[in-house]
This record gives structure tokens, C-alpha cells and sequence, in this order.
């Protein structure tokens, strides 16, 4: 039988009972035990957003002219987001579903602003490789160049000499992050955006995750890199407030240092028979809920109950990080500069700290290896870790105590040759599918998640790519008996 509608409806309780079941086995985030994907604000930060959200929830933010509300809402986030990266009145932006967009929409601003003000056909950028995927999105999504830029092997912070000698005649964007994902650094952005000036190119800050908190951090002494509009030759910036402004999902921005860049982020047709078609972002009808909702925090939390959260935040950083300095046999990757942390092992797999912790009730994220950055654990670090470091430091030194012990966690060495040694072009189905089954049946290989970790990380990335891909397109599938 295929699934079907249900013929009849159900009572709203029936189906409120069936949509708790199916969330019974979700990531625990309440408890603040996520170290990744949840930022948590607590109880009443909660309940703000949801009435906003749910009062906004309809509202269709496809077209400001209709719902003045939603106009003002946005003109007001993105007036503060510039007074906070320190822009001036020239500056302008737009609220966005996310870092992704915000990044996609940079770089199609830049492609199109090189196009008409350059008469490049064929744009470039050049980004770090620690520069988020996001971009790399973007370029496969925008059909652009790019050329990806080694990062200094201690610091994990690109340098401004590699970034220039990436560039080439038809390079129009250099990008540069604060502070970048996996190892919580800020890039030299003063030096880029010399660089930037002095061959006129444009300059994105991705400040996804940084931009809302490093000011904050500043103000609490800690010394920030600068990397905002107070530096000249940046030209946008990005900024999530579903990260560390605890806005629900879906909240970010893009700003630019003047309309005469945003112009070119506007997509608009007038060449169909429908209603007017004019977007400054990718999505078209949007609801007004993720918009007030971060309006609504903004004005809950205010600058002092954020300024408050960071203080939070830092402290749970500094003792986590204090306390990974004195466990044996694992390393800091870089000193962090914010309130990410990412930590490797020597002489053992750091993947099976993934799954004990997990046993443990902990959700920590693994991170492969990639040119000069070893496999290794990342923690994002919020104001909710604070009041469970107590709890989090030891279970994280047992953790890895037997990830230690147990150093099973290795792959059979001719298993890690063969994975090495395949090649994307001879890569089919089969042998995924027989990849799969060793995983499966796991004989000689670790338990949960650690095996297809190994095997990935053993893998060329390209190959890796590959695997991930089969892996999503076996899990978006209709579900089981519901064929035809
Ligand atoms: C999270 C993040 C992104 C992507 O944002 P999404 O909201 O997940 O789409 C981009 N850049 C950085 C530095 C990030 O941390």
C-alpha cells in the first residue's frame, strides 16, 4: 500500500500525540547537553520567540509593501546588526532563513556587481579552506570559480600572502571568516582587507556564528581581532541570529557597505504573466515568524541580557578549554578566539568520543580531516554549557580515558588501504553498497558511528563526497512499506 492522506482527519490532540511520539527520539537539546546545532537561551527566551513567532506566523514576508510590519521588523534588525559590526549610514542588508543564504547571497552580489561593473563573464574568489562549505554552495549552486587557500598549520588563520598569490585576472571576491566554524579563529581581516583595496576586489566577512558574540567579548576584555565595518575594504558582511542571539531557526543577515553593492543582490522579473517578482533574497513567500521572533529577542534580552550570555558563555569556554589542556593524550587544535573549541588525539581516534559521550547523554560533533586539519571533536559552547561544566568535564575525561584504553578504533590497516586507494571515477553503487555492509556488519570495525567516521576520514575526500551523497539519497525515501 502507498501512503496515502489519511482518508479522514483526526482530533488535534490525536495528531499532537502522534507528532510528540515521533519527536521522542530527537536530540535531547533541553538540557543543554548539545554541544552543536542547538543554542539554548532558556525557558522564557523560549517562550518569547514562540509568541512572536507564532503571532508572525502567517504573515507572508514576500511583500513588505502589504505588511508594514514585517518591513519595519527587517529595517530595525538589520539597523542594529550594522550599529553592532560597527557600520555607518551608508550600510544596508537583509534578514535571511540563514548563514547559507547570507553567504550565497554575498557571493551572488559579488558575481553580479563583477559582471555589470567589470565585465567579467567568468568571476573567481578565493577563500580559505576553513571558509564554511557554505561557500563552497555557492559556487557549485552560482557555477563560479574559486580557488581554496592552505591555512597557517599552527594557527588554522589564513595568510594574506596565500590568499594574493590565489589571485588571478578574473578574481572579483576574497572571503574570509569570524571567527571560522571548525577551530574558532578570526582570519588576519585587517591584512585582507588591504590586500582587498589594493587590488580592488571585494571583501565578504563571514560572521555567521562570531558576528553577534565577538562584540560582546570585546566588551569583556578579551582581545577580538578586528573584522567588521571599522575595517576599510570589508564590503559584507553575514551574521546568524539563530546562533548565538538564540533567535529560533532561520534567522540571519546579509549586509553590504552600500546600496550600490545590495543592488546587485535583487533578483526581480517583470518578464512573466504573473504578480511582480522582486526578491532581495532567495526565498520568495517567507513567513514573518523567524523575523519577529529575533525582533522580539532583540528587544527581550536587550544589549545587557546578551552582554550577560556572553559572560556566560566565555567562562564555560575558559573552563572547558582549561580543562582539555590537562587530559592526557588529547590537544587543543588552536587557541580559541571565541566560543568554539576543537580538540584532537595523539596515538588514537578521537571518533569514538563521539559515541561514548553519546551513551553518556552528550551530543559532541566530529570533524574529518582536510589539508593541515586532523580528525578531531568540536564543542559550540553557549550560555546554557555554564551550569553543566561540572558535569561535562569529567564525563569528558572518561570519554576519552577509554577511547584511549580501548584503541580498537582503527581500522584494519589493508581495510584503510583499500578505502585510500579508491578513486571517484571507478567509485559505482556496488561499492557503496558493499561499503555499507562492512560498516553494517561491523566485522573488525568499532561500534556506532565510529566505523563510518574511520572509514570516511580514511577515504580521498572526493571518494568520502561520494559515499555521504549515496548516504542521503538512501534516507530521503518514502518510508518502509509505503510503496506502491
Ligand atoms: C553556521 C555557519 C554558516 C552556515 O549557516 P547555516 O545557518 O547553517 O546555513 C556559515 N558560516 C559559518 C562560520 C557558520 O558558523
Amino acid at each position: 500500500m502507498a501512503m496515502t492522506i489519511p482518508l479522514k482527519g483526526a482530533a488535534a490532540e490525536t495528531v499532537m500525540a502522534l507528532l510528540e511520539e515521533a519527536g521522542a527520539h530527537d536530540l535531547p537539546w533541553r538540557e543543554g547537553k548539545t554541544f552543536a546545532y542547538v543554542y539554548e537561551g532558556g525557558r522564557d527566551v523560549e517562550e518569547v520567540a514562540k509568541r512572536a513567532y507564532m503571532r508572525f506566523l502567517t504573515e507572508n514576508a514576500l511583500d513588505p509593501t502589504v505588511y508594514p510590519s514585517l518591513l519595519k521588523f527587517e529595517n530595525e534588525i538589520v539597523a542594529m546588526s550594522v550599529a553592532h559590526l560597527r557600520g555607518d549610514a551608508a550600510c544596508v542588508g537583509n534578514f535571511t532563513s540563514g548563514g547559507t543564504e547570507s553567504c550565497m547571497l554575498a557571493v551572488k552580489t559579488a558575481r553580479d556587481h563583477a559582471r555589470r561593473e567589470r565585465g567579467i563573464a567568468e568571476p573567481h574568489m578565493v577563500l580559505p579552506v576553513t571558509a564554511h562549505a557554505a561557500f563552497q554552495k555557492a559556487a557549485h549552486y552560482l557555477d563560479m570559480e574559486m580557488t581554496l587557500v592552505p591555512v597557517d598549520p599552527e594557527s588554522f588563520k589564513v595568510r594574506p600572502a596565500d590568499m594574493e598569490a590565489a589571485i588571478r585576472p578574473e578574481t572579483i571576491l576574497l572571503v574570509a571568516s569570524a571567527c571560522q566554524y571548525a577551530h574558532g579563529v578570526v582570519d588576519p581581516i585587517p591584512d585582507l582587507g588591504e590586500l582587498a583595496q589594493s587590488r580592488n576586489l571585494l571583501l565578504h566577512v563571514d560572521a555567521c556564528i562570531g558576528g553577534f558574540i565577538l562584540p560582546f567579548f570585546r566588551r569583556l576584555g578579551e582581545s577580538v581581532t578586528d573584522f567588521d565595518f571599522a575595517v576599510p575594504g570589508v564590503t559584507s558582511i553575514s551574521m546568524d541570529f539563530h546562533k548565538y542571539a538564540y533567535a529560533p531557526k532561520g534567522a540571519s543577515v546579509i549586509l553590504h557597505r552600500s546600496k550600490e553593492l545590495r543592488r546587485h543582490q535583487i533578483f526581480t522579473a517583470a518578464t512573466w504573466t504573473g504578480y511582480s517578482v522582486i526578491n532581495p533574497t532567495i526565498q520568495s513567500t517567507k513567513s514573518g515568524g523567524p523575523l519577529a521572533a529575533t525582533w522580539a529577542l532583540l528587544h527581550y534580552l536587550g544589549d545587557e541580557g546578551y552582554l550577560r550570555f556572553a559572560e556566560r558563555t566565555l567562562e564555560a569556554t575558559r573552563a572547558i578549554t582549561q580543562a582539555i589542556r590537562k587530559i592526557p593524550g588529547v590537544r587543543l587544535l588552536a587557541e580559541p578566539e571565541s566560543s568554539l573549541i576543537a580538540f584532537a588525539a595523539d596515538g588514537f581516534s578521537v571518533f569514538p568520543i563521539v559515541d561514548i559521550m553519546r551513551r553518556k547523554g552528550w551530543f559532541v560533533q566530529p570533524q574529518l580531516g582536510y589539508m593541515g586539519s586532523e580528525a578531531n571533536i568540536h564543542l559550540s559552547i553557549d550560555q546554557s554549557t555554564l551550569d553543566l561544566v561540572d558535569r561535562f568535564v569529567p564525563d569528558l575525561e572518561e570519554a576519552i580515558a577509554e577511547a584511549q584504553r580501548r584503541n580498537d578504533a582503527a581500522l584494519p590497516e589493508p581495510v584503510r588501504e583499500l578505502l585510500g586507494a579508491l578513486e571517484p571515477a571507478s567509485f559505482t553503487p556496488e561499492t557503496y553498497r558493499q561499503l555499507m555492509a562492512m560498516a553494517g556488519t561491523g566485522e573488525g570495525l568499532p561500534e556506532g558511528t565510529t566505523a563510518i567516521n574511520l572509514m570516511l576520514d580514511a577515504m580521498k575526500p572526493e571518494v568520502a563526497a561520494i559515499v555521504m551523497t549515496e548516504f542521503m539519497n538512501d534516507l530521503y525515501v518514502q518510508p518502509k512499506g509505503a510503496a506502491a
